[in-house]
């Protein structure tokens, strides 16, 4: 009922761009430009409340495998690098050189690494991000630390709950980020955190068995 009006927004919006309609003079494209953006902001907005809802509700299910978080980890950190180039922002993989099996879904997993990965991107606007894997006895460690500005330290408690988003901070998103990221991790028997200090930088941190 949210995403279906929505998308046959976009479809005809989309026909009437295309000039399906006719002509499309250059001031009407500009302002077709705007409302793309913002139904793009609130299309990402139902997404994000429709997995947080279907994970809260108890109705999402882990398809768990058995795969290589160091390939995935290394997949997503790919998608990231015209991002983070165009920002000059430098992305490091500090993995190890084996396999690190662990028993997780394999695109909720991935959702967790485009989330935290997202934001270290969008919050950091010099230096670098860091994707770092840890091979422990019985789980995989996985930190993503950047050189952004940081969490002022009476924040970093709220920072994974709903629609908290530092007051500071201008950058687009919808709050629900990390507490998506930290449902997906504690549906897999795992623990999220963050350390960060106004300032300097942030590492968000998670484990989850193998
Ligand atoms: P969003 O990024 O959409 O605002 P999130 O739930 O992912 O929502 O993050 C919540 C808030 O936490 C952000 O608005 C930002 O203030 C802060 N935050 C998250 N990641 C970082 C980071 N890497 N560096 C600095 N602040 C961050």
């Amino acid at each position: 009922e949210l995403r279906t009006p929505l998308t046959i927004i976009k479809g005809n919006l989309d026909n009437i761009d295309k000039g399906f309609a006719g002509e499309v003079q250059p001031q009407q494209k500009d302002i077709l430009g705007d409302v793309f953006r913002v139904i793009n902001r609130l299309s990402r907005l139902i997404n994000d409340l429709l997995d947080l809802s279907k994970i809260e509700s108890g109705k999402m299910e882990l398809n768990k495998e058995s795969l290589d978080i160091v390939t995935l980890a290394g997949e997503t950190v790919k998608t990231f690098e015209t991002l983070a180039g165009s920002k000059k922002i430098g992305l490091i993989k500090e993995f190890p050189n084996k396999r690190v099996t662990v028993n997780a879904d394999k695109d909720k997993l991935t959702q967790v690494f485009i989330n935290l990965m997202g934001n270290a991107i969008k919050f950091t606007d010099k230096g670098n991000v860091v994707v770092r894997i840890i091979d422990l006895q019985k789980e995989a460690q996985v930190e993503i630390q950047d050189t952004g500005p940081g969490i002022p330290l009476d924040q970093v408690d709220k920072i994974f709950d709903k629609f908290v988003r530092v007051v500071a901070e201008k950058k687009e998103g919808t709050g629900l980020g990390l507490p998506i990221a930290k449902d997906i991790i504690v549906l897999h028997k795992g623990r999220i955190r963050v350390e960060s200090e106004s300032g300097k930088g942030s590492r968000f941190i998670f484990v989850i068995p193998k």
